[in-house]
């Protein structure tokens, strides 16, 4: 294999390692063009918690989660900061590395819910590991399936139609197949772009995302109206709450309806199941406990018979990374993936000295150990607000 092997261990004595610190870095990362979706103000920045876990024998793990502050998120980076520093990196500081299923244990039973903050330790755990040993992630996750992972487009909501095209054109150049259109602020504004966007681009697969800002009525309006567009999934058209407005939405449109916002926990999954509320789902490494717990729903998805659509908050390459090592590992289909905005050009900057690499609408998956990317000091130095 042509792993880029730094100091890693043998097997027997990574399994002596010991966990030393746990560090909660709070940073902002700057957008390119402000980040606009129908619900909450525009965002000129991203507030992202970096986690490192130090060990004994100097060599560290790192994991991203977002303070994300909508969208199902309640934490602010002070929440995150709290949480990581006096109620989970006490079951962490002296433990193996190698017991991330008792960590996570330890972690449900320290701390109700909260999977922002746990997603960013689970990962950094994953990473570790993988750093210890000189493997990728996704060897710990049962080996590598796939060598590329399908990105999607995500078209912001803009004024300006004109605007909104050469977005989507500049992105069909670099090769990416699939779009999902923001919609959710003005009905006239949303129809009149899912219309062009069809037009310009006939074989392009096509997603509406109202990030939970719509009413049954209006939803049920705007859906019918584009049906005729081939839109592969309408993605978390009503409040996060609304599971049973959910259910009749599917029940009464042909467009397969997408749960995102509504989805924290495998219990919230299971509520959506039964519910027959949607047949896709979104993740998201942050939003649903990291590597660790996502994993799960993937799973309970696929039993279902639903489709899976990976993804994180827009985030630097350290959380694009977990997602893209759980998407190498799994054995079954997955959707073009809205992974980090970072990749698909919005931010600015990133804290990672190597960013992951798309190609013609692919993220490569890293030959590297752990998730597969190194921690840029330097850019840390520049973002951190603590
Ligand atoms: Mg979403």
């Amino acid at each position: 294999m042509n792993y880029v092997l730094p100091v890693s261990l043998s097997a027997v004595d990574s399994l002596k390692v010991k966990i030393t610190a746990v560090e909660a870095i709070p940073v902002r990362v700057p957008f390119r063009v402000p980040f606009k979706i129908a619900s909450g103000g525009a965002r000129p920045l991203s507030e992202a918690m970096i986690v490192r876990i130090k060990t004994d024998q100097g060599i560290e793990g790192i994991g991203e989660t977002q303070a994300w502050r909508r969208q199902g998120s309640v934490d602010t980076l002070a929440s995150l900061k709290c949480a990581i520093d006096q109620h989970l990196a006490p079951h962490v500081i002296g433990q193996s590395p190698f017991t991330l299923s008792a960590i996570a244990h330890r972690f449900d039973e320290a701390l109700y819910s909260s999977l922002y903050s746990k997603a960013a330790i689970l990962d950094a755990l994953y990473d570790l590991q993988g750093k210890l040993l000189g493997i990728p992630t996704h060897v710990l996750l049962g080996g590598k399936f796939r060598e590329r992972i399908g990105a999607c487009a995500v078209l912001m909501i803009k004024d300006d139609l004109e605007e909104t095209l050469d977005n989507a054109t500049e992105f069909r150049e670099r090769g990416f197949r699939s779009f999902t259109i923001k919609v959710g602020l003005d009905a006239a504004t949303d129809l009149r772009n899912i219309t062009a966007i069809r037009k310009r681009f006939p074989n392009t697969i096509l997603r509406v995302d109202a990030n939970a800002s719509m009413g049954f009525d209006e939803a049920l309006v705007l859906l019918k109206k584009i049906e005729m567009f081939d839109i592969d999934a309408a993605e978390q058209m009503l409040a996060l709450w609304d599971i049973d407005g959910m259910a009749e939405l599917a029940s009464r449109v042909i467009i397969p309806i997408m749960a995102d916002e509504c989805l924290s926990s495998d219990h919230d999954l299971l509520r959506v199941i039964k519910a027959r509320a949607a047949t896709v789902i979104q993740t998201k490494v942050a939003k649903n406990g990291g590597i660790w717990n996502s994993r799960k729903l993937w799973t309970i998805a696929q039993a279902a018979g639903m489709r899976i659509y990976p993804g994180n908050h827009p985030s630097t390459s350290i959380a694009t990374a977990s997602v893209v090592q759980l998407a190498a590992a799994w054995p079954g289909p997955l959707l073009d993936g809205p992974f980090a905005v970072r990749i698909t050009g919005a931010f600015d900057g990133d804290l990672v000295t190597q960013p992951l690499r798309v190609e013609n609408g692919e993220v490569i998956v890293p030959p590297g150990p752990g998730l597969g990317v190194t921690l840029d000091e330097s850019a840390l130095r520049s973002m951190r607000v603590d």
